[in-house]
């Protein structure tokens, strides 16, 4: 099975008409809610997530117009690329987005939803860059390379 037919079936089975998903920091000055079906998450190895998270990274992405933010004023951007930025709490240090410069889409962290998410996993990305001290557990999710196209369709493509 693909990770694109998996990730429908995870959609399909959330599905839910009018509803909408929160999520905020640590310590509640930053909150959010997204409007539209975030997608599946996708744990990413990529060094600029480990060093970030303390370990994987893990997002869902949804479209850009799909969020609102409060408590703007304490939230924070980092410029880890040319091509994203990522956005964190300057209070409490959550890291809360993932913001592709000038493209549609818009990503969170999976921490930073409030539960029931209704979502699941589908992936493992950027993969050849996993850090040296652990091992991918056999969960039986799709393992992407930063080199495989279908990566691309993963969160976050880079930066
Ligand atoms: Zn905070
Ligand atoms: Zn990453």
């Amino acid at each position: 099975m693909s990770a694109t037919t998996q990730n429908d079936a995870a959609q399909q089975a959330t599905s839910e008409p009018g509803r909408v998903w929160t999520g905020g920091c640590l310590c509640g000055a930053v909150r959010y809610t997204i409007t539209e079906q975030p997608s599946a998450i996708s744990f990413c190895h990529c060094g600029q997530c480990r060093r970030l998270h303390s370990h994987v990274g893990a997002y869902t992405t949804f479209p850009r117009t799909a969020i609102r933010i409060t408590g703007d004023e304490s939230l924070g951007w980092f410029a880890s690329s040319e091509r994203a930025r990522r956005g964190f709490c300057t209070r409490c240090g959550t890291a809360l987005f993932w913001d592709p410069i000038g493209q549609s889409r818009f990503d969170a962290t999976a921490g930073s939803l409030d539960e029931p998410t209704g979502l699941t996993a589908d992936r493992h990305i950027w993969v050849d860059f996993q850090g040296d001290y652990y091992h991918i557990g056999d969960d039986g999710l799709p393992r992407l390379r930063s080199t495989d196209a279908a990566n691309a369709s993963g969160v976050p493509v880079d930066g």
